[in-house]
C-alpha cells in the first residue's frame, strides 16, 4: 500500500484555483451556456450522418484538419496556412499563452469578461492584469496602453462582443490598442455570427492581431470546435504546442459540413437575432429589470431585487440562466441565452412571476 501526501505535490498555482463551475439541470430550459437552441437542421444532420457511416474510427483523425480548414478558408476568405483548429477555442486561448508567456509573464483583459482567460492564465502561473470597464461596459485605450507596455504584458484578450456584458467595445479604442500595444491583441470573436463585427480586415496591416472563432455558439457546442486566425508565421508556432490529433474525426467532419452548408445555420442565427430584439423589448417593459444592449446571443440583465432569489426561483421553475451576482460589478445580474421563441416566452413568463 502507498499513501503519500498528494496535496503536497500539487502546485500552489493550481491549489489556489477554482474549477470552472456551471450549474446544470436535467429537465427544463437551458439558457445558461450561450448554445444554439436549435439542433442541426435535418438537411445538415443527414450530410453529417452520411459521412459518419464511412468513417474509419480505428484510424487517427487528420492531424492537419485539411478539409475543415478548406471549408473555413472558402467561407471567410483566409488562406489555410493562417488557420489552426482547436478542441474548442478554449484550447487556442491556452496555446496562445503557451507560445507567448513564460511563468510570471503578464497577460491582460478587461473586467468583467470571459472567465477562461483568468483560469487558464493562473493555471500556467501567469500574472493577470485586469482593467475595469466603465459604466457603458467600454474602455479607453490610451491610459491602458501605457500601463500594459510598462508591465511588458504579452497578450491582451478582447472578447468581441464581450461575454458577459454583450456589447462590442468601441472600435476606435481597440484600433488604438492594436496600433500601440507592444504585444499580441487577441480578438475573441466567439459571437461573431451574432454581431457581424470583426477585425479580420485589419490583419493585413497589423501583424500583432489574432482572431479566435468558435462553432460552439452556432450549433456544435457538443463537438468542441474552434479556430484561430493568425499571421502564418505564428500559426506555425501555435502548431508546435498543439497536441497531435487535438481535433477528433467526428468533430472535423461535422464542422466541415456545417461550414460547407452554412445557409442551414444562418437561418437559425437570423431567428436568434430577431428574438434578441423582441426579448430586449419585452425586458425593457419590466420595471425592476435593467437589460443591457447585446451584440451576442445572450442578454445581461440586472434586477433591483435580490438576484440570487430570482435565479433560484427561475431554476426551481425549470429555467436555467447564468447567475453572475458574485462579481462585484454584476450584483444582482444574470445572463440569459436567447433561446427559441417558445423558450423565450417561457423565460419571460417565469421571470415575471419570479419578480412579483
Ligand atoms: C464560449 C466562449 C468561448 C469558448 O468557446 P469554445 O469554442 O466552446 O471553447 C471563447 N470565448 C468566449 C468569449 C466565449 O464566450
Amino acid at each position: 500500500m502507498t499513501e503519500i501526501n498528494l496535496m503536497k505535490l500539487v502546485c500552489e498555482k493550481v491549489k489556489s484555483l477554482k474549477a470552472y463551475h456551471v450549474e446544470t439541470v436535467e429537465e427544463g430550459i437551458k439558457l445558461h451556456a450561450n448554445e444554439n437552441p436549435y439542433p442541426p437542421s435535418p438537411e445538415l444532420l443527414k450530410k453529417i450522418l452520411d459521412r459518419f457511416e464511412k468513417l474509419d474510427l480505428n484510424r487517427y483523425p487528420d492531424p492537419d484538419c485539411k478539409a475543415l480548414k478548406e471549408g473555413i478558408s472558402t467561407r471567410i476568405g483566409v488562406p489555410t496556412n493562417q488557420l489552426v483548429i482547436g478542441n474548442g477555442s478554449d484550447e487556442l486561448i491556452q496555446s496562445l499563452m503557451q507560445v507567448f508567456c513564460n511563468e510570471g509573464d503578464t497577460i491582460a483583459f478587461p473586467d468583467p469578461t470571459f472567465a477562461m482567460y483568468a483560469i487558464t492564465a493562473k493555471g500556467m502561473g501567469l500574472n493577470v492584469h485586469t482593467f475595469p470597464l466603465n459604466d457603458n461596459w467600454d474602455f479607453e485605450a490610451a491610459p491602458l496602453i501605457e500601463k500594459l507596455n510598462a508591465s511588458h504584458a504579452r497578450i491582451v484578450f478582447i472578447s468581441y462582443p464581450n461575454n458577459p456584458t454583450g456589447n462590442c467595445f468601441s472600435r476606435t479604442e481597440i484600433q488604438k490598442l492594436i496600433e500601440n500595444f507592444e504585444g499580441i491583441v487577441v480578438l475573441d470573436e466567439a459571437y461573431y455570427d451574432f454581431s457581424g463585427q470583426t477585425f479580420l480586415s485589419e490583419m493585413k496591416d497589423h501583424n500583432n492581431l489574432v482572431i479566435l472563432r468558435s462553432l460552439s455558439k452556432i450549433g456544435l457546442a457538443g463537438l468542441r470546435v474552434g479556430y484561430g486566425i493568425y499571421p502564418s508565421s505564428l500559426a506555425d508556432e501555435i502548431n508546435k504546442v498543439r497536441l497531435p490529433y487535438n481535433s477528433n474525426s467526428i468533430s472535423q467532419i461535422a464542422a466541415t459540413e456545417l461550414m460547407n452548408n452554412f445557409d442551414t445555420v444562418q437561418k437559425q442565427i437570423d431567428s436568434i437575432k430577431e428574438e434578441r430584439i423582441r426579448l430586449l423589448n419585452e425586458l425593457a417593459k419590466i420595471k425592476s429589470i435593467t437589460a443591457f444592449p447585446s451584440d451576442a446571443n445572450f442578454i445581461l440583465f440586472q434586477t433591483s431585487q435580490n438576484g440570487e432569489n430570482i435565479f433560484r426561483n427561475l431554476m426551481g421553475n425549470g429555467v436555467l440562466v447564468r447567475n453572475l451576482g458574485a462579481h462585484p460589478r454584476l450584483t444582482n445580474c444574470m445572463r440569459a441565452t436567447i433561446g427559441t421563441k417558445a423558450e423565450n416566452d417561457q423565460f419571460l413568463d417565469r421571470l415575471n412571476k419570479a419578480i412579483q
